[in-house]
């Protein structure tokens, strides 16, 4: 079932979704060659609870960290540890959410440690940039595979580096969220019907979108830990959330410090020069 949140809710959504997003900046500072994954995870459970906010991953089905950290081939879900070191050339994604009375806020960044490959840092942009774009098909009065839409083929119309072939990951996809970090409706990050399926995007929906892109081979598999998800060719992979809800305005990105503003900016700035005069 479809939760509506009231503004009063969204609020407190907002309240957490700028827990997580200050504590992914932490981290993202912090990430250079020779932190280990552990040592992440303990900025951010400092960070969350310094800010009277809740871990929303420590616990979670028996989640033993308060963030993912998923190193190249690794696609969501890796478990902090101090053997888990990163080096430079590695991209690593970071995941993290937190609770403030009840409400989630729920976002991924992957970061490049040092100097790394310009292939991966293509990965990492298509895939950054494929988020943008599905928050900003989202408007009241749409409907949820525009956003699914947006994503998939704003990936496919980017050139692949190595001349192959983008891998969109499809067993793992966005949620609603709201009073649980996942709720209806499951965002997915392709559209095999196209836009303007699925349900209607209306006043007090919140959805956290997150496509991951793999530079090889969209199949994965998980490993023995019962957690990890990495890609089946080894292939570096990259995982950028949001959560958002929106209003007559727009999107409200409620996991960016300026309510995604400046990046939605750009994008709308964008369509209309390319639009048809
Ligand atoms: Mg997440
Ligand atoms: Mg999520």
């Amino acid at each position: 079932m479809i939760q509506y949140k009231s503004e009063r809710e969204i609020e407190l959504m907002r309240a957490a979704g700028l827990v997580v997003g200050r504590t992914l900046e932490k981290l993202r500072a912090a990430v250079e060659p020779g932190i280990s994954t552990a040592d992440l995870d303990a900025i951010a459970e400092e960070s969350i609870r310094g800010e009277g906010a809740t871990p929303s991953f420590l616990g979670y089905r028996g989640f033993p960290a308060c963030i993912c950290t998923s190193i190249n081939g690794e696609i969501v879900h890796g478990i902090p540890s101090p053997a888990a070191v990163v080096k430079a050339g590695d991209v690593l994604s970071i995941d993290c959410g937190a609770i403030v009375e009840g409400y989630h806020g729920d976002s991924a960044v992957t970061v490049p440690v040092g100097e790394v490959d310009p292939s991966r840092l293509e990965l990492l942009r298509v895939t950054e940039e494929s988020l943008w774009h599905g928050i900003a098909a989202a408007r009241l009065g749409g409907r949820l595979t525009d956003i699914s839409h947006a994503i998939e083929s704003y990936i496919r119309s980017q050139a692949h580096p190595d001349g192959g072939e983008w891998g969109i990951v499809e067993e793992y996809v966005g949620h609603g969220i709201g009073t649980e970090m996942h709720q209806d409706p499951q965002v997915y990050n392709y559209a095999p019907k196209g836009p303007g399926r699925g349900p209607k995007l209306e006043k007090g929906l919140a959805l956290a979108v997150e496509p991951m892109v793999n530079l090889g081979s969209r199949l994965t598999r998980v490993l023995d830990d019962g957690w990890t998800v990495v890609t089946q060719d080894g292939s570096p992979s990259a995982h950028f959330e949001h959560t958002f809800t929106l209003t007559e305005e727009g999107p409200w990105v409620l996991t960016a410090l300026d309510g995604g503003k400046a990046k939605l900016a750009e994008l709308a700035a964008v369509s209309a020069t390319s639009a048809p005069a």
